[in-house]
């Protein structure tokens, strides 16, 4: 005989939220280093990314492999070529498009 009054059983299982970064969704770890991407903030450590720690210090401007893919897309839209240059000038401070510009830009100064 089961009693009519049983109530439901709180059993909510709630697993505890961790936030985690990087591609391997892992918690903060701060044994393991990880760079911050500064387009959306999130962490990733360089191993996952398969890339160096020193290769990303030398970059100011550090984009996650997902932002320049979508930076890609977004330049690429008109030609993949003029994409690629642009998203290589973002990333290495638009050294190269300025160069590019540089030589139709070219205005000479003569006096006459
Ligand atoms: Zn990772
Ligand atoms: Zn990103």
């Amino acid at each position: 005989m089961a009693c009519m009054h049983t109530q439901p059983a709180q059993r909510i299982f709630e697993p505890p939220k961790v936030p985690v970064f990087c591609v391997c969704e892992m918690p903060y770890n701060p044994d393991k280093f990880m760079v911050q991407c500064d387009q959306c903030t999130e962490w990733y450590h360089p191993e996952c990314l398969k890339t160096s720690r020193k290769a990303l210090k030398s970059q100011s401007n550090w984009r996650c492999p997902e932002c320049v893919r979508i930076a890609q897309l977004a330049a690429g839209a008109g030609t993949a070529a003029a994409g690629h240059v642009a998203a290589a000038a973002a990333r290495d401070g638009v050294d190269a498009k300025a160069q590019q510009h540089g030589k139709q830009d070219k205005r000479r100064k003569t006096a006459d």
